[in-house]
């Protein structure tokens, strides 16, 4: 192991030990596809882990783990060997869970167990790096890796450091800003005091919007550009404006034709009386169906005209031609 590696290994599990309360030997709970891995890279954590960890260690597997070995039938023979002979962590389960889900129930969310988890899941280690103090380990090509500690752990220590660091401030207030006199009275220098917590304040303030940028972050991660998503709410609202424009665009057409399908239908009175119970919307499209009607009446008029002229013709050509008749 690379000394740069190793000497982060150790200020990780400083760490845990001080702020989280790990004790020696820390406990490794390892899932199935760690232990099939370490079997594949011939790696065997017994004598890996307590190197990473720079000090003993022991592994452990739940129920569900091995049930999870055996239900893998041959493919998972040489696997569920090793984890039996691994040391056993109760669960809850009577039936067998799926094995991620048996150990996220046992870290829960503050892991008050101080367990270690070795899983090759990214999915898990990634639920593992919200909890405060959970070591993640995993393999990579062989090398077995103690991942950095994630943020809600450096936050986490920060908070702690800070409440510690709180009560010695309050202490430092009363040892600053009182002084008792050869009489025994006791004086507060309140001016003095009020600067002490002022300070104290900022510290507080800036540790919350370090939070706040955390939480920030998370929310990001799930959606990954701020300023794409701005843009497409313009975009909704403009879509949402031009159907609009195109719904009332509709709604004139279908006025529009409504109208001069009466007026072609029906007679006069059509177009004088349609336009107006919608004065506002269409006033030119209204006028344009009165002028086509009017212009069509004249059409129709015309033709009507003709219409007689022709069977007026047509009755004089018969009575003439039938007086012939008769006549002869
Ligand atoms: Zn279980």
């Amino acid at each position: 192991m690379k000394v740069k590696r190793a000497k982060a290994y150790k200020k990780a599990m400083n760490l845990y030990v001080q702020s989280f309360g790990f004790r020696k030997p820390y406990q490794v709970i390892v899932d199935s596809e760690f232990i099939q891995v370490a079997l594949d890279q011939k790696i065997d954590p017994v004598y890996q882990i307590p190197k990473v960890l720079l000090d003993s260690a022991k592994q452990m597997v739940t129920p569900c783990t091995i049930a999870k070995l055996r239900s893998l039938g041959d493919e998972g023979f040489g696997a569920f060997l090793a984890a039996k002979r691994l040391e056993k962590r109760r669960c809850p389960h009577q039936t067998a869970v799926d094995e991620h889900e048996c150990i996220a129930k046992i870290i829960s969310n503050d892991n008050k167990h101080r367990y270690l988890v070795g899983s090759q899941s990214k999915k898990l280690r990634a639920l593992f790096r919200q909890v405060p103090g959970v070591p993640l380990l995993y393999i990579n090509r062989s090398v077995l890796i103690l991942e950095p500690p994630s943020e809600a752990t450096t936050l986490k220590v920060q908070e702690n450091e800070h409440a510690k660091t709180h009560a010695t401030q309050e202490e430092m207030v009363r040892l600053k800003a009182t002084t008792v006199r050869a009489n025994g009275h006791v004086v507060v220098d309140r001016k003095l005091a009020e600067k002490v917590e002022k300070s104290h304040e900022k510290k507080l303030e800036k540790l919350q919007l370090k939070k706040q940028e955390l939480a920030k972050k998370r929310k990001g991660a799930k959606e990954p550009n701020p300023l794409s998503v701005k843009k497409k709410k313009k975009e909704t609202t403009t879509t949402t404006t031009t159907t609009t424009t195109k719904s009332t665009t509709e709604v004139d057409k279908a006025l529009s034709s409504t109208i001069s399908t009466l007026a072609e239908g029906s007679a006069a009175p059509a177009p004088a009386s349609a336009p107006a119970p919608t004065p506002t919307p269409t006033p030119t499209r209204a006028a344009e169906a009165v002028v086509l009607t009017s212009a069509e009446k004249k059409k129709q008029k015309k033709k009507e005209a003709k219409k007689l002229k022709r069977k007026m013709q047509q009755q004089q050509h018969q009575d003439a031609s039938s007086a012939g008749e008769d006549s002869d």
